[in-house]
């Protein structure tokens, strides 16, 4: 078993937001954009996030990994990571969560790969960083993680502009697999492809969930895609849930 295979709070969740509150401190006043949110997200479980654009769903992704910026403060609740509060983490003890227990593959995937690096690179710098392995071990497990997404190997040396929209897609959730994460937040991960290769990307997570057993909270303004693909869904209006 991996060593970061799913462990939940005492209760049986993974994730426990309760009473989340975000304002944006704009120059007009306060915004409220996620205003006493609580859900929680068990161990192997898609949690869907659905919701018209504007509504708050990636202010709370942001809120989770704690990557909101200003003007965002959170202004109340909890964000609790197997028991433990994640908005009472700092230094490296954040680092920690951000890259070990939960990965992100934003919106703006199809734009977050590095165009000068080759891809193969920027999959072995997540290793090398985050878990100390040797450039050689690090390459290895960059190929078998392009494998795992449906990547053939000869693709390894790519820089991402060789690379269609879809396969780079699959190129940045490697990168999130790459760690092992127990939770992936997913927002709007395909969102900009066609529909053929969506489907076929979330039907690939779906298949690498079920054998690895992490989470997700599964962030679309996509209904049908929403239904297809998670356990459970929440629906969010102007903020609430
Ligand atoms: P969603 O992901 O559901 O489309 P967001 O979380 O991005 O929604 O935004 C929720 C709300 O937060 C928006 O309707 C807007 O009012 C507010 N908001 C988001 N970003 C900013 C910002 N940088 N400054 C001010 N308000 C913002
Ligand atoms: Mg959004």
């Amino acid at each position: 078993m991996p060593s970061s295979a799913p462990v939940a709070a005492a209760d049986g969740r993974l994730l426990d937001i309760r009473d989340l509150r975000v304002e944006y401190l704009t120059p007009r006043g306060p915004v409220v954009a996620v205003d006493g949110v609580s859900f929680s997200i068990a161990p192997g479980e898609v949690f869907g996030l659905a919701g018209e654009s504007g509504c708050g769903k990636s202010t709370i992704a942001h809120a989770i990994l704690r990557t909101l910026r200003p003007p965002a403060v959170i202004t109340g609740g909890e964000v609790l990571f197997r028991g433990r509060d994640a908005l009472d983490l700092e230094g490296a003890e954040l680092e920690a969560f951000r890259w070990k227990d939960v990965s992100m593959v934003f919106q703006s995937a199809l734009n977050s790969l590095n165009p000068v690096m080759r891809v193969s690179d920027q999959i072995a710098d997540v290793l090398i960083r985050h878990e100390g392995v040797s450039r050689q071990a690090a390459h290895a497990r960059a190929g078998e993680l392009l494998d795992t997404v449906g990547i053939a190997r000869n693709r390894l040396h790519a820089f991402p502009h060789e690379l269609s929209g879809g396969m780079r897609q699959r190129v940045v959730i490697a990168i999130a697999l790459a760690l092992r994460p127990p939770l992936m937040i997913m927002d709007e991960p395909t969102t900009a492809l066609d529909v053929v290769v969506q489907k076929d990307i979330l039907q690939q997570i779906g298949d690498l969930k079920a054998e690895m057993g992490f989470s997700i909270l599964f962030i679309t303004h996509d209904l049908s895609l929403m239904v297809e693909f998670s356990d459970r869904i929440g629906v969010m209006y102007a903020g609430k849930l």
